[in-house]
C-alpha cells in the first residue's frame, strides 16, 4: 500500500488516522515525493524478484488518494510498471472517498486498470452524521454523484466500503448501499481495543451490539434468490466456515501479508495500529536503507505471520478460532498485555460466526 497523500478532504470524526492517538501524519510531507515513488518501486521490483512473484496487489491510498493529483497517480503506476518485470501480474487499486472523482480520474483509471472502492456509510442522513466536511457539512450529495459517474464504469468499480455504526439503521444503510450496484460491500468495524473500546461496546460484556446490527443484514443477503452483491466478510466468514480462506484481515488466521509505504517512504503495518498507541504501526524502517524482507523480519509482521500459535490463549481454545482468527490484530490490544487477548468484539465474531454456521447447516439440512 502507498500512501501518495497524507491529508483529506473530509473530517470524518472517527478517522483512524487524524481522530486517535497516533499523530504521525503531522510529520508526513503532504505528497509522495518523486524520489520516493522511484524507491518504492525498486523495492516492489526487488521483492517481485527475489520471490519470483507471479502476482502483486497494489493499493494507493492516503489520506485522500486523489489529492495526490493525476500527474502524481500516472507517475506512480508508470513507475512501479517500468520496474516491475513483465511477467508479474499486477493489480491496482485505490481507496478515496469519492469527492475529486471526475471523468478525467476516471479515464485515467481505465488507462491503467485501477480499480476504485469508494468510501460511504449509507444514504444521506446515516452517511452526514460522520463523514463530513471541516465545516460540517455533509458529504453525501458529492459521494453519490462520484458514485453514479463510477457505476459507468463497471470494470473500475471495486465496490463501497462502510463503516458500521450503531446509531444507523442495517437494514437501510444495506438498501441504501445496493441502491449504487456495487460489486462489494465491505462492511468494517469501528477501530477501539480493550483500551480504548469502540462505540457502543462494553469490553468483557456478553452483549453483541456489532453482531446484532450485522445478522439482519447477513440474512437479507444470504436468503437473496441471488446476491444483489458480495459482502467481503460474510463471504469471508462462509468460506473459511467450508473449509476456504479468508478475503480480509478482519476474520481468519492467515499471515499477515500487507506491507504500507507511508508519504515519506518510511515503512509501517497497518493503519488500524495507529488506534492503539502512538507510533505502533512504525518499524523504524524506510525504504532507502531497508528492503521488505527486512520489514517482514520486523517483530510487528513476525508476531502475525504464525496463524493461530500466535493467537492469545483464549482464541486458541475457542470453538471457532478457525474462523474468527481472533478478529483484526489492532483489535485485540490492551496496554500491559499488548495484543495477547482475543478480540474486543469476541462476542459479536462468536455471535455472526455462529449465525453464518448455523444457517449454513439449515439450508445444508434442507437441500
Ligand atoms: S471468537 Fe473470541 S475467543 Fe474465539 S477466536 Fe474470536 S476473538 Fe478469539
Amino acid at each position: 500500500m502507498l500512501k501518495i497523500h497524507s491529508r483529506c478532504n473530509l473530517s470524518c470524526d472517527y478517522c483512524y488516522v487524524y481522530t486517535h492517538i497516533d499523530q504521525t501524519w503531522r510529520n508526513q510531507p503532504t505528497v509522495m515525493p518523486d524520489q520516493v515513488i522511484e524507491l518504492a518501486a525498486r523495492r516492489v521490483a526487488e521483492h517481485v524478484d527475489a520471490h519470483d512473484l507471479d502476482a502483486v496487489t497494489m493499493i494507493l491510498h492516503g489520506g485522500e488518494p486523489l489529492l495526490a493529483g493525476k500527474a502524481v497517480i500516472a507517475r506512480t503506476v508508470e513507475a512501479v510498471r517500468a520496474a516491475v518485470r513483465p511477467q508479474t501480474r499486477m493489480s491496482w487499486h485505490v481507496q478515496t472517498n469519492g469527492l475529486l472523482l471526475d471523468d478525467e480520474f476516471l479515464r485515467i483509471f481505465a488507462r491503467y486498470g485501477i480499480r476504485v472502492g469508494v468510501s460511504l456509510d449509507g444514504g444521506r442522513v446515516h452517511n452526514d452524521r460522520r463523514r463530513v466536511y471541516a465545516n460540517g457539512r455533509g458529504s453525501y450529495a458529492d459521494v453519490a454523484s462520484a458514485l453514479r459517474r463510477l457505476a459507468e464504469y463497471p470494470d473500475r468499480y471495486g465496490g463501497i466500503l462502510c463503516t458500521i455504526h450503531l446509531d444507523n439503521d442495517p437494514l437501510a444503510v444495506y438498501r441504501e448501499l445496493l441502491a449504487f450496484a456495487p460489486p462489494r460491500i465491505d462492511f468494517l468495524l469501528p477501530h477501539g481495543n480493550w483500551t480504548t473500546p469502540p462505540p457502543g461496546r462494553s469490553p468483557g460484556g456478553d452483549d453483541a451490539p456489532y453482531a446484532d446490527w450485522l445478522v439482519p443484514i447477513f440474512d437479507e443477503w444470504f436468503d437473496a434468490p441471488a446476491q444483489p452483491t458480495g459482502i467481503r466478510l460474510f463471504e469471508s466468514i462462509l468460506d473459511l466456515l467450508l473449509g476456504g480462506s479468508s478475503g480480509t484481515e478482519a476474520i481468519g488466521a492467515e499471515p499477515v501479508d500487507l506491507l504500507i509505504v507511508e508519504t515519506d517512504g518510511s515503512i509501517e503495518q497497518g493503519d488500524a495500529l495507529k488506534t492503539t498507541e502512538s507510533g505502533m504501526a512504525a518499524t523504524g524502517l524506510h525504504i532507502r536503507s531497508a528492503s521488505f524482507d527486512d520489514a517482514l523480519a520486523h517483530p510487528g509482521f513476525q508476531a502475525r505471520q504464525t496463524g493461530i500459535d500466535g493467537l492469545s490463549a483464549t482464541c486458541r481454545a475457542c470453538p471457532v478460532v478457525r474462523v474468527c482468527g481472533g478478529g483484526l490484530y489492532a483489535h485485540r490490544y490492551r496496554a500491559g498485555s499488548g495484543f495477547d487477548n482475543p478480540s474486543v468484539y469476541c462476542p459479536d465474531l462468536m455471535k455472526l460466526i455462529r449465525h453464518a454456521q448455523g444457517r449454513i447447516s439449515e439450508q445444508l439440512l434442507a437441500s
